[in-house]
């Protein structure tokens, strides 16, 4: 028997999830599938959203990976292009790009082709990371709208708290009164904006995380949203230990047996992507019933309480995030978000669907 790690990609959960954002909104739907699809994988996750008006992500050769097995709606370059060599790429393969910076208006004087790209101009509204100041956006506009290698042009921003309880209403604001402005495109949303904030849908919306499952809120699950969980990590136990009052568990010896205990050694480690960080007390499923971690998180094995387990033993199965187990409930007690712990899987991880 090998290992007994897995991820496991439920492509049907992705499909679902589209559905309740297609629901939620009627604009269109640039499925964001960067950093190799927030770690589910580009092809397969590709595959499961193929009903997607578009498609977003970072890496050029990811989007040309993605016209090479056939997709042919927009392929939007969030960080659009860095040099000449990208352009005639995006030239070569139809490939729209995000332009936040002036020097990148320079380097599209050198675009091969006249009249065929995309441009989404992006405006930093307020989260104060890519995009063209508000006093900037005209001098872009300009540029790009009499400029020949541009075919259409939409505007998009970006929000650091649709998620929070301050919400969009100020960059929306200062989104709005640039917008008025212009006839294009609009796209603003991602995900918590997309679910939270309908004035906002505008005409792309940008959704990541709720296709892949999770929720983009702390006070709401995803189950209440309606997503099913596209990735469950799991694993076995390889080994079970007695302990009597008094023993230490782990590296460090962070957990101390306060009375007779078993536990069940699982074959996962931070080497496997499950963060260090999950301290005791961390959920997880042990044969489909809740249960805890014990000390330490080590390189390739974590320890976990059979307390009230009698029937689990060494070769138990164990989901460390999937469905029945929330990415977001790991995530939170390991004082991160589950979008790192999607992405931050590692090749030994085999992956299945
Ligand atoms: C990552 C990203 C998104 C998706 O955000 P989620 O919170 O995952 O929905 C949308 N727009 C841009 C520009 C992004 O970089």
């Amino acid at each position: 028997m090998p290992r007994p790690i897995s991820a496991r990609i439920d492509q049907d959960a992705l499909e679902h999830n589209l559905q309740v954002a297609r629901r939620a909104t009627s604009a269109r739907i640039m499925a964001v599938i960067k950093a190799n699809g927030y770690g589910h994988g580009l092809l397969r996750v590709a595959e499961a959203l193929s009903s997607a008006d578009g498609f977003a992500l970072l890496d050029i050769k990811d989007a040309i990976a993605l016209r090479e097995a056939g997709y042919r709606q927009s392929i939007l370059l969030l960080e659009g292009f860095f040099d000449a060599e990208d352009l005639e790429q995006i030239a070569a393969y139809d490939l729209g790009a995000v332009v936040h910076s002036e020097w990148q208006i320079r380097l599209l004087d050198a675009y091969p082709r006249v009249d065929s790209l995309d441009v989404w101009l992006k405006v930093n509204s307020g989260m104060h990371r890519l995009g063209f100041h508000p006093a900037q956006v005209g001098m872009a506009m300009e540029a790009l709208q009499r400029h020949r290698a541009v075919r259409e042009i939409t505007l998009m921003t970006h929000f650091a708290n649709a998620d929070d309880e301050r919400g969009i209403v100020m960059q929306l604001e200062t989104y709005n009164e640039i917008a008025a402005n212009y006839r294009v495109s609009r796209s603003l949303a991602n995900s918590a904006a997309l679910l939270r904030y309908p004035e906002t849908h505008g005409d792309w919306v940008r959704p990541g995380l709720m296709l892949y499952g999770a929720s983009p809120f702390a006070d709401i699950s995803a189950a209440q949203l309606g997503l099913k969980p596209a990735m469950s990590l799991k694993s076995r136990i390889i080994a079970t230990q007695r302990l009597k009052a008094g023993d230490e568990v782990g590296y460090g010896g962070k957990y101390r047996a306060e009375r007779e205990m078993r536990i069940g050694v699982v074959a996962c480690g931070y080497a496997d992507g499950y963060p260090r960080h999950a301290g005791n007390g961390a959920p997880v499923l042990v044969e489909g019933r809740k249960s805890q971690l014990l000390g330490r998180v080590s390189m390739d094995m974590l320890c976990v309480d059979l307390t009230g387990l009698p029937e689990a033993g060494t070769g138990s199965e164990v989901t460390l995030w999937g469905a029945g187990m929330p990415i977001e409930e790991v995530a939170s007690s390991s004082e991160t978000i589950s979008y790192e712990l999607m992405c931050a899987l590692t090749p030994r991880v085999p992956m299945l669907t």
